[in-house]
């Protein structure tokens, strides 16, 4: 393991079970995530040192901004609205009513504001998950077919191209996008990231159009090039399960990384006190670029 990034910060003393899916708000500059398996959403202004938590009461896999203001969400009981500031949850609908022991997990808004989520086995059985996409509309279809862990969505720069990771497949695959149908076709493998660095997790993309991924139980979130499937950089932490990372900050030039206690046993706990924080990499040297949101 390479020494710990040193401008690594911990935003603040609390630890989640799952941190997961931080999403920057560059309207309120706050960053938002979750801890899925105890239902909670966090949201945190840096400048003003302060936050709060909303619980849902249930599993909550991803959430996402919506242009009107307020979150959308894949919520255990399928995709809602929620207005965190009156505590409202409106149930909009979930394709898997009939399907018992699957939870949704990650999910991204697309460019033309769709809100994509995948689901997955509880028990991670192979293949018991779907990804969906969830229209401003309100309608909701499914887009992939039998994945295991749903992660890692992201839109190239171009808006052509959906860029997916279902984590035990080790790879980051491409789809060719269109953004008016919001289909995708011609699946192709873009990197491997070989089985002893890690299993990709989360994902988000720079200004250069290049990946970054986190690893679960790989200690590090990396730059690839989706290219030519080359790692081109890596930032270490002093946690195994990294889950996920987003750019924030003045001109996205900082970028925060949630990570996870789940996964690891006591021992690994007491090795990894820091388990489970929301870190982040102040001026980290790249920039991103602001997330879509649902429209609606
Ligand atoms: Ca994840």
């Amino acid at each position: 393991m390479k020494d710990v990034t040193e401008n690594l910060e911990v935003v603040l003393a609390h630890t989640s079970m799952l941190g997961e899916c931080p999403v920057w708000d560059d309207q309120k500059n706050s960053i938002l995530w979750l801890d899925i398996v105890n239902g909670d959403i966090h949201e945190f202004y840096p400048k003003l040192s302060k936050g709060k938590t909303f619980t849902v009461r249930q599993i909550v896999g991803a959430i996402r901004l919506r242009t009107s203001g307020g979150i959308i969400a894949a919520l255990q009981n399928g995709f809602a609205k929620i207005d965190v500031e009156t505590g409202v949850i409106e149930i909009i609908g979930n394709p898997e009513s009939h399907i018992n022991g699957n939870r949704f997990n990650d999910g991204k808004c697309d460019p033309a504001g769709r809100f994509w989520a995948g689901t997955m086995s509880i028990s991670e059985t192979w293949n018991a998950g779907n990804v969906y996409v969830l229209e401003p509309n309100l309608s909701i279809s499914k887009k992939i077919k039998g994945v295991t862990i749903s992660n890692g969505m992201v839109w190239s720069l171009d808006r052509k191209t959906f860029y997916y990771i279902d984590t035990p497949s080790h790879q980051v695959v491409a789809y060719n996008y269109h953004i008016v149908t919001g289909n995708i076709s011609h699946k192709r493998v873009v990197i491997d990231i070989p089985e002893v660095k890690g299993y990709p997790d989360g994902m988000t993309i720079d200004t250069e159009g290049m990946l970054w991924v986190a690893l679960w139980n790989g200690w590090k979130v990396t730059r690839w090039n989706p290219y030519n499937g080359k790692l081109l950089y890596t930032f270490s932490l002093p946690v195994a399960n990294v889950s996920s990372c987003v750019f924030g900050g003045d001109g996205l030039g900082d970028l925060y990384i949630t990570s996870a206690r789940s996964g690891l046993n006591e021992k690994e706990l007491t090795e990894q006190p820091l388990a489970g924080s929301l870190f982040v990499i102040k001026n980290c040297g790249f920039k991103g670029v602001p997330e879509f949101r649902f429209k609606g």
